[in-house]
C-alpha cells in the first residue's frame, strides 16, 4: 500500500462497497430500468474504466445503464469512494475547504463537486403539495391602473373590493374559530 492511501481517507475506503451502497439504496427491491423501469434486466458486463460499475440491459425496452446512470453520481471524474465521502462530510457541515483536505483535493475541484451535487440533490426533492387550510399573508397588491384610474378606484370602492373584504373574513374566522368535532 502506497504512503498516500493512508494520509488521505478515500484510500482507506473501497469502491466495491460504495457501488454496493448505491445499488441498495437505489434499487432496494432489485435492480429496474433507468428508462422504462421494468424488473427485466439482466447484467451486462462493468464499466471500462471503473470496474466495480455494474452495467445493465433492460429486456424490455432493450435500454443499457449502469449503476449510476441518471444519478447526480453519474459524469464525475473522481471515483465514486470520493463522491461518497464528499456526500458524508457535506452531511456533517463541513466547508468545501475541509472537504478538500479530508480527501487531498484542490479545493476549486471540491467546490465545484459539492455544487454539483448539491445541485442534483435539490432536483431530487419533490416539489412542496400544499393541502389542507392553507394560510398565506394577507398583502393586497395593486397591479397597476392601466391608464384606467377612475375605472380601478370604482371596482374597489364596490364590487372587487367587497370580495376581497370578504375572502379576508372568511379567512379570519377560519383562522379563528376551532372545529367543534376535533
Ligand atoms: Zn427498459
Amino acid at each position: 500500500m502506497a504512503a498516500s492511501d493512508l494520509i488521505n481517507l478515500s484510500g482507506l475506503i473501497d469502491d466495491a462497497k460504495c457501488f454496493a451502497l448505491v445499488r441498495q439504496h437505489r434499487w432496494p427491491e432489485g435492480v429496474c430500468c433507468a428508462a422504462c423501469g421494468s424488473g427485466a434486466v439482466i447484467r451486462d458486463g462493468h464499466d471500462d474504466t471503473q470496474p466495480c460499475r455494474q452495467r445493465y440491459r433492460c429486456k424490455t425496452c432493450s435500454g443499457r445503464f449502469d449503476d449510476l446512470t441518471g444519478t447526480v453520481l453519474a459524469g464525475h471524474h473522481q471515483p465514486l469512494r470520493v463522491l461518497v465521502l464528499c456526500l458524508y462530510f457535506m452531511g456533517l457541515n463541513l466547508s468545501n475547504r475541509q472537504i478538500a483536505l479530508e480527501l487531498g483535493l484542490d479545493s476549486s475541484d471540491t467546490q465545484a463537486m459539492t455544487e454539483q451535487l448539491r445541485r442534483g440533490l435539490a432536483a431530487k426533492t419533490p416539489a412542496v403539495e400544499l393541502t389542507g387550510e392553507v394560510e398565506i399573508g394577507e398583502a393586497y397588491v395593486v397591479a397597476g391602473h392601466k391608464g384606467q384610474p377612475a375605472a380601478v378606484a370604482k371596482r374597489a370602492g364596490s364590487g372587487a373590493g367587497a370580495g376581497w373584504r370578504a375572502r379576508r373574513d372568511a379567512a379570519r374566522w377560519r383562522r379563528t374559530s376551532r372545529p367543534s368535532s376535533a
